[in-house]
């Protein structure tokens, strides 16, 4: 069966990577020729309104999906008018822009951060005043990693935050006083089944993940309503494939930060971590194929290579360290590869981590 990809990045690349075990073939599109995903599979390298060349993406496939939550609606909607696309398309529009996005989870009582949307300076200092300090200001579209956002202290910042984010369409929203961050990643098939990974802890700096840790120490009360939140908003979007949602957890209970519809990097861990990973079980639920289970082995952790990639003997010298490179060139803040460790203590994973991040350290001017 062949299998198309819309985004040709590392988390298409790994898809492909989790499929070929099982007879798969792929197809990639993206606009950049210099793909991850090109260098192990087929790439279509065109930008996402050529119609042509979404069609010659398109004909031949048994499904398609996506890698990458900013692929335009239009172009998915394309495709799906030749091929089943899973995740559904409208699945996009609830991930592109953080308002829709915020409306979705408190149209399904899920919490998330007070917020209000603005569209220019005047009608940000009037929410600010209305919510209070400290805030965050994010772009409503095109954010990721910490871009297109902005932190403000105080009144005074207004101006320069505003200026910061491109003076575009946003929300301003309450800094959440979480006492950690978390993740969860569901996979739900197309007969509305589900299956739910170990919550995941995530430690960000500037804005981008540098190591989660798996399982997360968290009671079954915290693992049960980080489900209820992914189940919920996987059935409102009638989804089929790995759904993450990020996570707040707070003294008052866990608040939703973002949705992901896609394989997320905190599920990385999964690939050594995990009965079965969820690149495998995305591509399972896309075929409607049966899910596999979810279970952690051991326990797991994996830590971002971002700006450089240190020597990968040194990496791999660290006990339980296994190596994923995802074959792009090196740029400052880029995420260029993983490493997972496992190991049957929580506290042996935490020593490998500190073992990577002093390799990184002192090879890596990105430091994490
Ligand atoms: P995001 O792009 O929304 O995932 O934000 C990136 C990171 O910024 C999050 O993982 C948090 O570390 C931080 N952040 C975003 N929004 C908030 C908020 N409302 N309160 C506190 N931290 C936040």
């Amino acid at each position: 069966m062949k299998v198309g990809i819309l985004g040709g990045g590392q988390l298409g690349r790994m898809l492909a990577l989790a499929g070929y075990p099982l007879g798969l073939t792929f197809r990639f599109f993206d606009p950049n020729p210099l793909s991850p995903a090109g260098q192990i599979g087929e790439l279509i390298a065109a930008p996402y309104d050529d119609e042509d060349s979404l069609r010659t993406f398109a004909s031949g496939l048994d499904v398609a999906t996506f890698e990458f939550e900013s692929v335009p609606r239009a172009a998915a909607d394309l495709v799906a008018s030749m091929v089943p696309v899973r995740p559904p398309p409208a699945a996009l529009s609830a991930a592109q822009d953080r308002l829709a996005e915020r409306e979705l989870l408190e149209r399904l009582g899920i919490p998330v951060a007070p917020h209000v949307p603005v569209s220019s300076e005047s009608e940000l200092s009037a929410a600010a005043a209305r919510l209070g300090y400290p805030l965050v200001l994010k772009a409503r579209t095109l954010g990721y990693d910490g871009k297109g956002q902005a932190r403000i202290e105080a009144a005074s910042e207004l101006r320069a935050a505003w200026a910061a984010i491109g003076q575009r369409p946003a929300i301003v929203e309450r800094v959440v006083n979480f006492t950690r961050e978390l993740s969860v990643i569901g996979v739900r098939a197309g007969d509305g089944s589900m299956v739910t990974y170990p919550v995941i802890e995530n430690h960000h700096s500037e804005g981008i993940l540098r190591f989660s840790f798996a399982p997360a120490e968290a009671s079954s009360a915290v693992q049960q309503a980080a489900e209820a939140i992914v189940r919920k908003v996987a059935d409102a979007l009638d989804y089929e494939g790995v759904l993450a949602i990020e996570l707040f957890d707070t003294a008052s209970g866990l608040v939703a930060n973002e949705i992901a519809p896609r394989v997320h990097n905190s599920g990385h861990w999964t690939m050594e971590g995990a009965e079965t990973s969820q690149f495998e079980n995305h591509l399972r639920a896309v075929l409607g194929m049966p899910l596999g289970a979810t279970q952690a082995i051991g326990f797991s952790a994996m830590v971002n290579l971002i700006g450089s990639v240190p020597d990968v003997s040194r990496l791999l010298a660290v006990s339980g360290a296994h190596v994923h490179l995802y074959g792009k060139s090196a740029s400052h803040r880029r995420k260029l590869g993983h490493v997972n460790v496992r190991a049957e203590t929580a506290p042996a994973v935490r020593d490998s981590v500190a073992e990577l991040r002093r390799v990184m350290a002192e090879t890596n001017p990105d430091k994490s």
